[in-house]
């Protein structure tokens, strides 16, 4: 792939552009993963055929930047960084990737198979169904949040937390259920337990897709109880709670911190 032009990692068929990467060796288990969000995000980016490439300045209509109209930009713009969930997220004590994870989520930009089909990286729609339950269309709010599995995974880290679960409609509501005792560290530290459940949910549907795994749901709340403690015993300072404390009564570790 090194050095190669966009005109040689495809061809046109019937107007529309084809993305072929090609690769010096098969690739691996993660490296499918990586391979299929690249095709992802590159698939958002509409190719012209005739058309050379050349630069546009998007925010001006002549198509030239200029510094007044960077300005104005930045002004108008209603920019993902200044959104209090996008905020939460990047203050998380979560690993910068499951950040940018979480980041795409919430922009509907992860590589779930509804997206695939909506920029033809996979072609049916019979090829689009939920690893989980096989009965829908695998969308990002479907296989993280509404699906019956997920919905199972949620009541399971509600149940440990000892709250109830409500219905979301969005993602950021979903969110923002995480939110429990009175100060921001306090806010952290429960954030890292949405954060450890997505990331879970996603590497086990991971798993099944790539690898032909199996989801069991107390395996999946197991990996969400430990790595949300090692996220929050890592990056907070004077976080003193024992994993074995997390696991038996969270909600006390994080009202006590
Ligand atoms: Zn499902």
């Amino acid at each position: 792939m090194k050095w190669k032009l966009v005109r040689e990692c495809g061809s046109w068929d019937r107007g529309r552009w084809q993305w072929k990467l090609i690769w010096r060796r098969p690739l691996l288990g993660r490296e499918l993963i990586w391979e299929q969000a690249l095709l992802h995000e590159i698939s958002l980016v509409q190719l012209h055929e005739g058309v050379p490439d050349g630069w546009i300045w998007l925010p001006n209509t002549d198509g030239l930047f200029s510094v007044q109209s960077a300005y104005l930009f930045l002004q108008e713009s209603d920019l993902p960084e200044a959104d209090p969930v996008f905020i939460s997220v990047w203050t998380s004590f979560a690993p910068s990737n499951v950040k940018g994870f979480a980041w795409r989520v919430l922009l509907d930009r992860i590589a779930c198979r509804e997206n695939l089909l909506k920029r033809r990286v996979i072609a049916s729609i019979s090829d689009a169904s939920c690893v989980f339950c096989n009965s829908h269309l695998e969308s990002s709010f479907h296989v993280l949040f509404s699906c019956p599995f997920s919905m199972q995974i949620w009541q399971g880290c509600f149940q440990w937390l000892g709250c109830s679960l409500f219905q979301s409609n969005t993602i950021r509501e979903h969110f923002f259920q995480f939110r429990f005792g009175t100060n921001k560290l306090q806010q952290r530290l429960s954030h890292s337990i949405w954060l450890a459940a997505i990331w879970s949910l996603w590497l086990v549907r991971n798993d099944i897709f790539f690898r032909g795994g199996t989801a069991a749901i107390e395996v999946v709340l197991e990996s969400i109880k430990r790595r949300s403690w090692q996220w929050n015993k890592a990056n907070m300072r004077g976080f003193s709670y024992s994993s074995s404390d997390w696991f038996l009564n969270p909600h006390l570790c994080i009202v006590g911190s």
